[in-house]
């Protein structure tokens, strides 16, 4: 995703911080203190935007939606979308995600939603891609034993690995589809990406995993 550079950034960050939640760790089993609610928590890895996370709040009233974004110019954006929708069940996280464990414990959350991830297509760069077995290893902890993997992606190599990754992990596929836009879900929100490439014609790959 495109980074510009927004100067005002940090001051947003610094007058926002009821939404884009400095030093998560400290709310490690206990975020649904952070949200004043016992609702389930629902993580999101790579927000962007925030098309996503917002859609998805708009239409879950009753669920805690996280999102973790690494790039600061990035989750502004997403924090703007947030705010505007006026929504009040999300909370950001402006870090990375590459160790879940530093924010949640264990059986925190009953869903990760992996859109339109980065798919690191050489296979020097495999222990980067977010379905890798070190991190289902994490999934697995911070997910309640009914908890699920919903994975987005319009990259063929990237979802056949994922397939591949999350079988040999001992997940249970489940509906696994490889045109999402062709079943006409009305539950289904788009993403900044999903958006941008169903627009090019291109398919959209689905698939959700279970670890029992
Ligand atoms: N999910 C959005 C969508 O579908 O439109 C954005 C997809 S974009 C390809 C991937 C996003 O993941 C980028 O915004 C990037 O900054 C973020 N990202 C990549 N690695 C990350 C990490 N380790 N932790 C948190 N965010 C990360």
């Amino acid at each position: 995703m495109r980074q510009r550079h927004k100067p005002w950034a940090d001051d947003f960050l610094r007058d926002n911080q009821q939404l884009v939640v400095p030093n998560p760790g400290q709310h490690k089993s206990n975020w649904q203190a952070a949200f004043k609610n016992d609702h389930p928590v629902h993580i999101e890895i790579g927000t962007g935007k925030g098309q996503f996370i917002t859609g998805m709040a708009k239409q879950k009233p009753d669920i805690n939606f996280i999102g973790i974004e690494l790039a600061k110019s990035i989750i502004v954006s997403a924090a703007q979308e947030v705010k505007n929708a006026g929504v009040e069940n999300v909370l950001l996280l402006n870090e990375d995600a590459s160790d879940l464990r530093e924010f949640f414990s264990a059986n925190e959350a009953d869903v990760i939603y992996l859109n339109f991830s980065d798919p690191w297509p050489k296979n020097r760069h495999e222990k980067r891609r977010l379905t890798y077995h070190a991190f289902l290893e994490q999934y697995k902890e911070i997910l309640t034993n009914a908890g699920e993997i919903v994975l987005k992606t319009d990259n063929r190599g990237l979802f056949e690995y994922s397939l591949v990754s999350l079988s040999k992990f001992g997940m249970t596929l489940e509906e696994v589809t490889i045109d999402l836009h062709d079943l006409n879900d009305p539950l289904n929100v788009m993403t900044e990406y999903e958006v941008k490439f169903s627009a090019k014609g291109q398919p959209i790959y689905r698939c959700k995993a279970r670890f029992v």
